[in-house]
Formats: C-alpha cells, structure tokens, sequence
C-alpha cells in the first residue's frame, strides 16, 4: 500500500494551481499525469541574465537594460521589423519584432516611459538590438526580472516559464521524505537529503548544475536506478520462491555429451554447471545465456533439455524465425535420434496430420522435445509436463510473444524452467538495467580453432578491386553475403539502392545471386535465404534481415556497403554470419568518405578485435551521455533521472545495494528498509518500464 506521506505527489496535476481542462493535457503530455511528474520534470537549461548599458552591451549573452522609450519605427514593407527605439545614458537600444506589430506594442511600450527589458543581445551594424524581448517590465517591477532562470520543456502551448511555475508548485507540496540512502554511503558521496537535491536540481545557479555530474542530479539518479535495482531484485526473489520441477541429469545427459563431436570449452562447461544447478534447486530458474556468435549457446542447450528428459520432463526450444527454427532442429534431432529420442519441429506454416501428430504427442508427453517457432506457445499447443522452455534470440520476440511464452511455460507452482539466449553482447551496466531479475551466464570464450576473419575497411572508390576480387573467391565456391542499409527513416531510398545493387551485381556475376530484405513478404525472404544456405546462391545481397542468426558455414566473405551507417554491435553481428566454417573468412567495411570522427573510431574498433564484449563495452562508452535514440534502441527502461551511461558507477553501487538490501531485510521491516520501500512506491516500484516502452 502506499505510503500516506506519498499522497501530496499522487494527487492528480489538475490539484496544481492554475491547472484546469485547458492546460492539463499540455501539461500532462510534458510531465505525467500526477504531482510527482511535475515535480520530476527538471530543467534542461539556463538563462544567465546581465545587468548592461547600450556601451557595454554583449553580442549573443542576454542583457537586462534600463531605457527610456523614444520613437516607434513602423517596418516600411512587410518582411521587415518592426522597430522600438530606446536608450540610456550611453546610448540607443532598439528592441524588434518580426511578428508583433503596431497597437499592442505602442501600447505596452509607449513613447516617454521607462522600462526594464531582457533579451539576447544582437549587433547590427554599430546598432544594438534586441529581437522579441523576453522581459519588458516596469522598473519598480525589475526585481520579478530573474537573473537566472531554469528553463523546462515547453509544448501544446505552455511555455518554458509556465511549466517552471508548475514545477515549482509542485516542488512546493512535495514532502521531505526519510532517507533511505545507507548513511555511510551518502556520506562518501558529500550529498544532500532527497528532497533538498530536488530542490536543487529546480534551481540551477551555473549550467554545471545541469550536467548529469551535478551532486543534486547524482543523487536523484542514483534513487532513481535503486528503486529500479530494488524492483528487479524483488522480481527476482520472488521467481525463486516458485516451485519448479526438480531436474536432474542422468544417462541421456551423458550420453549426448560423449557424442557430441567436440570437447566442451571452459565457459561453456561453467554455463552447463550454472544451469543445472539452477534446475536441481527446486526453484524456478529465470536465467539468460550471454554469448557471441559461435560462442557454442546450442550444444549447452541441448544439455539442458537432455537434463529435463532425463528426469522424464519436455523440453522446448522456441526461435524467432523459421528458418532458424528449422536449422537448430536439423542439427539437434540427429543427436537425440541417436540416443533414442524424438525430437520434432512446429513452425507456423505446419498444416494437416503432420501437425496434428505433433501436436498430439506434446500433449501426451510421448514426443519429449520440441523445437519450433512461436507457434510452439500458441493455443491450440499443449504440454504434458514441459519442464524447461529455451528461448534462442530472446530480444527479437515481442513483450506479448515473451508473455504467452511465460503463460504456457507456468506461472505458478511447478511451472517450466526458463533459459534465454541472446548473441548480443551487452556490457554490464545494460545487463544490469534490462535483465536485473534474471541471472545470467557467459560464454565469453570461443570455441578453438576458429580462423580469425580479416577485417578491412575501404573506401567507396575501391569497389572495383573488391568486385574483381570477390569474383574470384566465388569462382572458387565460395559465397559472399553483400549488406545495404536500410533505416526506418529512409525506407524508399536504400530499397531502391539495395535493388539497384543487386541489379547491378546480377549483372556482372549472373544467376547465382540473390536479394532478400525486410520488406518482402516472409515465406519468399526464407525461400531466398533457403536458396543460399543450400548453396544454389553464390552472394547474397541483403539489407540487414540476414542479422538473425543464420548459419551457412560455407559462406566465408561479408562485404558491409554504406558501413558507416551500422551501429558497432551490429557490425559485429553481421560479421559474426562469416568464420563459421574451416574456410578463411573476410569482412569489407566499405564506406563512403569523409568519416566523421565518431563513424572512423567505430570502423577501428571493428577492425581491430572480435571479441563482442569488448565491442560492447567500446560500444557503450562511445555513445557518450547524448544519443537518446541510441539508448532507446538498446531497450532502456525509461529513466527519468538517471543517464545510465552518464551514471554507470552508480548503477553498479545501486545494484549491490539493493541485493544486500534483499539479502539483509527481505521485508522491508528495518528503520532503512521502511524508508526504501517508500523509495520503491515513489518510482512505482516498476521493474518492467523498458519493456513497456517498447
Ligand atoms: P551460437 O552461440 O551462435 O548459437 P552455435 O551453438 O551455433 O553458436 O555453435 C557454433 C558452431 O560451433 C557450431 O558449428 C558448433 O557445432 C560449434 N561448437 C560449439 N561448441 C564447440 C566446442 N566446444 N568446440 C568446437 N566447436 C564447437
Ligand atoms: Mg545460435
């Protein structure tokens, strides 16, 4: 329940003075609906306001001069401005208007009067001026005339000073509140109480009050992620307090293993350990497999699914694509057939008695494994006893796919096992935001004997030698993955360039090549990419739909046109789709120059290394505090204090802290506890916000 102190924030922002039906949708829109919002919404910048004269006025601050009006200067054609002529002792000040004319202003400002006026200073000439004032006041009214003024997000109407009056408003009725940092802690930070930073942060005296390493911002941030930390703690918990059927391997473990045609490597044999041990606890696991391209994710699930079916429980791996569905049960179903078990497929487009008989045998627990697409969790599919649900690629299902997935597997007692795999490395801190109630293992070593892929970046003008050169290879029977862009803003463009590429392409090589993308219907795409993987395709030209885990070990050279565009971690992933076979592989980064900074750093770091963690985390630092597009992409929860490539280090502190605190006081009972559980309630205690944005 929450907590009555809370009550003054949780009142509805029409409870704001001068709120009405008029200005609560505007106000709404750039805040939230409640008094908390409001108070939450901080300012983004600065005006810096100097007393000046005429003579010692200052091209581009703003000025506040004292002047006496003189003339009005009607514009003599329409375009120009409209001019009010004023002065001082040391000279004239013209104030001018674009769009304001006449009557209003001969009003506000007439001829003879003294007025105090504030605005961006402009030269013109040797003339001062001062376009669209933003203050014209009476002198008695100069001390209303702020010196510093917080700006705050404007829009629907209200204006910057307008929301700062609500701001403040609502600062006004929000309640000093107990303090639930660790007393040692906020001491080794030097910050002030909770509600004396919010305090602060609305009243910004230099524009270093506004970056994110501002104390007062600091501190809000990192209350911010705690609640957050604290959320996804107790989701955790609360996940390993579900019964779950206890699994254990056995013969059929062991057997899969001796057969498997390779040794595990050591982080792969760490994953199988961290899994079963999750999967004998009795408690439900909730864990993620972390792990590169070719990191090996496949064989540790097949070893856990041989746990589940070893202990007479199903076992189901979900992919997002059917093609990829198809491959992972073309690889595993020889392996289970030959220690004698039947392993089946259920993909969307399956009709008819096929169908039916996989369906049947799910249902009567005669068919122990299933791998199939997300047709698997639909209605019609039943389980008889799925113990365990593996999720490949689990970032490209949907939050409802992810949620009937949940629904099937159980969600009460004795509900499934779940494992997630992602081959998108993310560094720690992002870990950390979007899977804070998972655990998660690592595969962060390769498989031996991999032939590192040559990286090279080229310029446009090169083209003609890689043309030249990637005849040859596929001359040789090799085949080639050819990658446009393509971008939500720029649809129509890079279709048309793609196609026109692999127009050009046909071409010059013939038949043998392809064009997928994203806009093609889903059954010609996968019959495409079913062409290539069966090799009647020599190069596949493609926009980046070939991202999503295909396998075609013969396919040995990745040329990246417009490489600039690419983000780092996909780069990477796109690259990962070659160096899968015994052949040498090569990867072209062409781009088109000149390389900003940014775009050249990027391109290095690709070259210079393979390791996706890595990558990750150059990834992550090179983003810098801006790129709020890039965060979105990366599916942060929407954070309304904390930057949390800006505030890593107190993410990281934030984390611990709440696991210690859920260790300590599960219950929230302690002096600290009761304060942090009204944290908790302030920020809602919503540990699924990303997911929610999306
Ligand atoms: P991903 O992590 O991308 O799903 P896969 O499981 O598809 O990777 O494995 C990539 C390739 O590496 C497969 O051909 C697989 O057989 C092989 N592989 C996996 N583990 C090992 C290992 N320990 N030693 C050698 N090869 C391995
Ligand atoms: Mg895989």
């Amino acid at each position: 329940m929450r907590p009555q102190i809370l009550f003054p924030l949780f009142a509805d922002i029409d409870t704001l003075k001068g709120v009405g039906p008029r200005v609560r949708p505007a106000l709404s829109k750039i805040a939230g609906p409640l008094v908390r919002d409001v108070a939450f919404t901080l300012p983004h910048n600065l005006v810096q306001r100097r007393r000046m004269t005429a003579a010692s006025a200052i091209e581009g601050e703003v000025g506040v001069f004292e002047i006496q009006i003189d003339q009005h200067i009607p514009n003599r054609k329409p375009g120009q401005p409209y001019k009010v002529r004023g002065f001082d002792d040391t000279g004239w000040v013209h104030l001018v208007y674009f769009k304001t004319y006449g009557d209003s202003l001969l009003k506000s400002l007439p001829v003879g009067a003294r007025r105090v006026i504030s605005g961006k200073v402009e030269r013109y000439g040797s003339e001062v001026q001062i376009p669209h004032p933003d203050y014209a006041v009476l002198p008695e009214k100069a001390s209303d005339l702020p010196l510093i003024e917080a700006v705050y997000p404007a829009g629907g109407g209200l204006s910057s000073r307008q929301v700062r009056r609500f701001a403040l408003e609502a600062l006004a009725q929000t309640p000093a509140l107990p303090e639930w940092q660790d007393p040692a802690w906020r001491a080794r930070q030097g910050w002030s109480g909770w509600r004396d930073a919010l305090e602060a942060a609305h009243h910004p005296q230099t524009m270093a009050d506004l970056e994110p390493a501002a104390p007062a911002r600091r501190r809000l941030a990192f209350d911010e992620m705690l609640a957050h930390q604290l959320a996804l703690a107790q989701r955790k918990r609360a996940r390993r307090r579900l019964a779950a059927p206890v699994i254990t391997p056995g013969p059929l473990s062991a057997a899969l293993e001796a057969a498997l045609p390779f040794d595990l490597t050591g982080a792969q044999t760490r994953a199988v350990s961290e899994i079963r041990a999750d999967l004998t606890s009795g408690a439900r696991m909730g864990r993620l497999l972390q792990g590169d391209v070719g990191s090996g994710k496949t064989a540790v699930a097949l070893l856990a699914m041989a746990s589940a079916i070893d202990s007479g429980f199903q076992a189901a791996l979900m992919a997002p694509t059917e093609i990829l569905a198809r491959q992972h049960h073309t690889n595993l179903a020889p392996l289970f057939a030959d220690v004698g078990i039947d392993c089946v497929l259920l993909v969307g487009r399956d009709k008819g008695a096929a169908r039916l008989r996989a369906l049947s045998g799910l249902a009567d627990g005669s068919t122990p494994v299933v791998v199939g697409t997300h047709a698997l969790f639909q209605e019609a599919v039943t389980f008889a006893n799925l113990g365990l649900a593996i999720v490949d690629e689990q970032h490209r299902f949907g939050v409802a796919q992810r949620n009937q997935l949940q629904a099937k597997a159980g969600s009460g007692e004795g509900g499934a096992h779940l494992l997630t795999m992602s081959a998108t490395p993310i560094p720690r801190t992002l870990e950390l935001t979007q899977y804070g109630d998972l655990d998660v293992s690592r595969l962060d070593e390769k498989p031996p004997g991999r032939q590192p892929i040559t990286t090279s970046a080229l310029p446009m003008d090169r083209m003609e030698a890689v043309l030249e050169r990637l005849g040859q290879v596929i001359q040789t029977g090799a085949q080639a993955y050819w990658i446009c862009p393509l971008v939500a803003e720029n649809v129509e463009v890079d279709l048309a360039s793609a196609e026109a590429r692999a127009v050009a392409l046909k071409a010059r090589f013939g038949d043998r090549v392809g064009l997928v993308h994203g806009q093609m219907p889903g059954a010609e795409r996968e019959g495409v990419m079913a062409a290539f993987a069966a090799n009647e395709l020599s190069l596949l030209v493609a926009t980046t739909v070939v991202e999503v885990g295909v396998d075609v070990p013969n396919a040995t050279i990745m040329i990246i046109e417009q490489a600039e565009r690419f983000g780092l971690a996909q780069l990477h992933q796109l690259r990962g789709r070659v160096g899968r076979g015994s052949g040498k592989s090569a990867c072209v980064l062409l781009y088109d120059p000149p390389l900003t900074q940014v775009a050249q750093a990027r391109l290095e770091v690709v070259r210079s290394t393979e390791d996706g963690f890595l990558i990750a985390e150059q990834d992550w630092a090179m983003r810098g505090g801006g790129d709020p597009l890039g965060l979105r992409q990366a599916g942060l929860p929407a954070y309304r204090f904390a930057d949390p490539v800006a505030h890593r280090d107190l993410l990281l502190a934030a984390a611990d802290d709440a696991r210690l605190q859920l260790a300590r006081d599960p219950d929230f009972s302690s002096e600290r506890g009761r304060a942090l559980w009204v944290l908790g309630e302030l920020f809602d205690w919503k540990p699924d916000r990303a997911e929610r944005a999306d």
